[in-house]
């Protein structure tokens, strides 16, 4: 009985592997293209370090002229939920990075290097994994889990490492023969690497993120063929970045202690092993510690919750690539308009240890992005938000003259106004525009320095009957609230009140704030001249009469 006998005995049907090679020819791309991709389970969440890891893989496709792939590794059908593959194709969607190639939506895929769905690899595993036994480099393993258990429980006893190893792995020297034989009898079993590293003897792996690590090398062998036919993470990605020509793995730092097995792998199969780039995990502040950010305690974690709130997926791009590149702010103040692509993103520069997310921080980011929003993006991207959760939103909203005109207010100039987040703050930011929400409403009127209801319907009436225009420009409209303040005893400038304070009751801002909380109901609001441009004199005259009775 030779290797290749055996090889057959456990998988008859498998092709020979250079069937595949030939199948998935070499890629044809410009000098220093990356290839990568994002490879979740479907799981039906996307963590926001997924797509964190996601981003980084799509720039770097993007910038040199290489390709990024979507691959669902679904090999562990434990984990699976229904319709798990929608849900991840559908947040790159919304973020604007669909891939190049991979899977599209829960069945389909495109490109040419699929499937993209392991569970669909199954024969190609089964060829390379034959290849392996061939080789000498794989072999059945009959041990039961009792019997896994035993020899755990011995190696505990001697203190040692557990495994899979060295002397432990007993069914690794077993006679090619017995091995044939017990297949025959149909004793179950499943294949594990045969590895020749030594645990004494180091490797030295440069990883393209975290920089030069040793590591002792690995020893065990590893199971690659799993009791249901598919295999384990491990052989799956040998077997599926080698024939989809992946340059970089860009992945999570959790599978960084697997780079000794995995560079083994690729020199054990005589493939070109790809560079390696570990990102760390997106941290958070909880009170002074620094931990992970939480599927289940932090709803921030899940990228569904920035399409929940509105915050548009630019923003949270832009926010990422700020904790990703400390040089990204800056370019991106010196570029407001550019796209991202155009940013020189290096993935050797992304921290090492964890980078710390906040919300304060991504919001703040998201209100520049809406920032230089037009009144009509505003307006379209909130009524696209509003469909599908506020309808209150909608119907304020379905007056669309009106409501550009309210959007547009301190719009569209050198700076415009930073007040909204997200699509959820839109409402409330507006909702004080709105005639039929505000004269219904019970109104608290904070008035500030001057409280005196005589007094107030005092500038209210003289205001309204005497100065308003609404042909005034600004200057006009700003120097008749000045006189008006004149003729009641106010002082027209807030330095002469500041000078000669007995002299006034108080002075033309505290006037001008009467009439700001008369007509919104706030003492904090965008520029007053264009709210009342908006709001028309026939509002003003309604607002000013509610204020009078209240
Ligand atoms: N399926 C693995 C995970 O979700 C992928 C890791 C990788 O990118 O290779 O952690």
């Amino acid at each position: 009985m030779n290797y290749k006998e055996l090889a057959d005995l456990i998988f008859p049907n498998a092709k020979e592997i250079s069937y595949y090679e030939e199948k998935y020819p070499r890629r044809n791309l410009p000098e220093g293209a990356i290839v990568t991709r994002f490879a979740p389970s479907p799981t039906g969440f996307v963590h926001i370090g997924g797509l964190y890891q996601a981003l980084a893989a799509r720039i770097s496709a993007n910038k040199t002229g290489g390709v990024f792939f979507l691959r669902v590794e679904d090999t562990d059908q434990k984990r699976e939920i229904e319709n798990g593959i929608t849900g991840i194709v559908n947040s790159l969607k919304d973020f604007d990075m669909e891939p190049d190639e991979g899977m599209i939506s829960e069945t389909e895929s495109k490109g040419e290097y699929g499937p993209y769905r392991q569970s669909l690899r199954k024969d190609i595993y089964q060829a390379y994994a034959k290849y392996m036994i061939e080789q000498g480099k794989a072999y059945p393993c009959f041990a039961t889990p009792e019997e896994l258990e035993e020899i755990r429980a011995k190696q505990e006893a001697a203190k040692v490492r557990t495994g899979y190893y060295g002397v432990w792995a007993k069914y690794r020297n077993l006679s090619l023969e017995e091995m044939a034989e017990k297949i025959k009898a149909g004793v179950p079993y499943i294949v594990r690497f045969k590895s020749n590293g030594r645990e004494d003897r180091k490797i030295k792996h440069k990883d393209v993120i975290k920089g030069n690590v040793d590591f002792p090398e690995n020893d065990q062998d590893i199971v690659i063929i799993k009791s249901d036919g598919l295999p384990t993470y491990h052989f799956a990605h040998l077997v599926d970045d080698h024939l989809m020509g992946t340059t970089h793995v860009i992945r999570s730092d959790e599978w960084l202690s697997s780079v000794p097995l995995h560079l083994q792998l690729f020199q054990e199969a005589g493939f070109k092993a790809p560079k390696y780039a570990h990102i760390a995990p997106i941290m958070k502040n909880d009170n002074g510690n620094k931990r992970k950010l939480s599927k289940r305690k932090d709803p921030e974690a899940a990228v569904s919750y920035y399409k929940e709130i509105g915050v548009p997926s630019l923003a949270v791009k832009d926010y990422l690539l700020n904790i990703a590149n400390s040089t990204f702010e800056n370019w991106r103040r010196q570029n407001p308009n550019v796209s991202m692509n155009e940013f020189d993103f290096q993935l050797n520069k992304m921290s090492v240890s964890g980078a710390l997310f906040d919300m304060t921080k991504l919001f703040d980011v998201s209100k520049i992005v809406v920032s230089r929003y037009t009144a009509q993006e505003v307006y379209d991207e909130s009524m696209k938000w509003a469909e599908k959760y506020d309808n209150e939103l909608v119907q304020m909203l379905s007056n669309k003259e009106y409501s550009l005109k309210v959007l547009g207010i301190e719009r569209g100039n050198v700076k415009p106004r930073k007040d909204i987040a997200k699509w959820s703050d839109v409402k409330e930011n507006i909702i004080y525009m709105y005639d039929d929400k505000f004269i219904n409403t019970k109104i608290d009127y904070p008035y500030q320095t001057i409280n005196e209801k005589q007094e107030i319907n005092k500038i209210l009436d003289l205001y309204i009957e005497k100065y308003y225009n609404e042909n005034d420009d600004k200057q006009t409209w700003f120097d008749k609230i000045k006189e008006l303040s004149g003729e009641l005893g106010y002082a027209k400038e807030v330095k002469e009140f500041k000078a000669n304070p007995d002299m006034y009751k108080a002075h033309v801002g505290d006037v001008s704030t009467v009439l700001r909380v008369a007509l919104t109901g706030r003492t904090n609001t965008p520029d007053m001249y264009e709210i009342m441009q908006v709001l028309g004199k026939d509002s003003m005259i309604k607002r000013f009469e509610k204020a009078r009775n209240c």
